[in-house]
């Protein structure tokens, strides 16, 4: 399923500034020995989705990007708190009734460019393909389609400049980008999660004197317009949100910025 993740300027540099703090300067605690960087950053993105109309895939707008401060960090995985989470959905909801909870955004850390290369750094991780639909789940589940970005982040031996490009796998060129910003690279990676709607496969149904009949749906409330006494037919549920791989990336004002 396809799905396009639209990124507004603001939201760009929010992810980005997070995602290179949490790279490059040192994490103090008083409870801890030894200030850590090089850790991954978790927070979440704001905005609204137009839904899948016909064949027009899913389109999700950021418009904002907000910390995660209390996620449990470290070099390689971030754990955020779900009840901070549920706290500023409520708190948007109430206050920023007309921005939505679309999706969430991380950070990957790495020494080197060269690592990066070397295992796909900038892919989500089989960690990742787990814990993200199950964040969509806990969330939004009125919500059919969430945006995840990852942010990978590398030093580079010296300052360079190229201009943003599209990642260099032909099979995932769409759904990001890398950058240069000094001496830094970073690569922006979209995916999605969506939840299907588990449709009943056949509407007929057999009653216990093995009389057909139809089971008619309510599109909007996915009820039984029939008010039927059956204990046999399907009743549709929720499943799982699903990952999707298949997502176009679009930022219009990349290149203004970091060409
Ligand atoms: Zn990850």
């Amino acid at each position: 399923m396809k799905t396009l993740v639209h990124v507004e300027d603001h939201a760009v540099a929010q992810m980005m500034m997070a995602a290179i703090e949490a790279y490059e300067i040192k994490h103090r605690s008083s409870k801890r020995t030894k200030a850590r960087d090089r850790i991954e950053t978790f927070g979440l993105l704001w905005g609204y989705v137009v839904p899948t109309k016909d064949t027009i895939a899913a389109k999700i707008i950021v418009t904002h990007a907000t910390i995660e401060t209390s996620a449990l960090r470290d070099e390689d995985s971030v754990t955020p708190d779900f009840e901070s989470m549920q706290f500023k959905k409520a708190f948007m909801g109430k206050y920023w009734p007309n921005v939505e909870l679309v999706g969430t955004f991380h950070s990957h850390p790495y020494g080197s460019v060269q690592k990066v290369k070397e295992v796909k750094g900038w892919q989500a991780s089989i960690a990742d393909t787990i814990f993200l639909p199950e964040v969509h789940e806990e969330l939004a589940r009125e919500q059919p389609h969430f945006a995840h970005l990852i942010v990978t982040v590398a030093k580079m031996s010296k300052s360079g400049w190229a201009s943003p490009q599209r990642l260099s796998l032909a099979s995932e060129e769409k759904a990001g980008y890398e950058i240069t910003a000094d001496d830094r690279k970073l690569w922006l990676r979209a995916y999605s999660s969506y939840f299907n709607y588990d449709e009943p496969e056949d509407d007929t149904e057999v009653d216990a004197d093995g009389e057909e009949y139809d089971l008619e749906w309510d599109d909007e409330t996915m009820d039984l317009d029939a008010d039927l006494e059956v204990d046999n037919f399907k009743t549709p549920v929720w499943l799982e949100a699903h990952f999707n791989q298949e997502v176009e990336l679009h930022i219009p004002s990349i290149e203004r910025r970091f060409a």
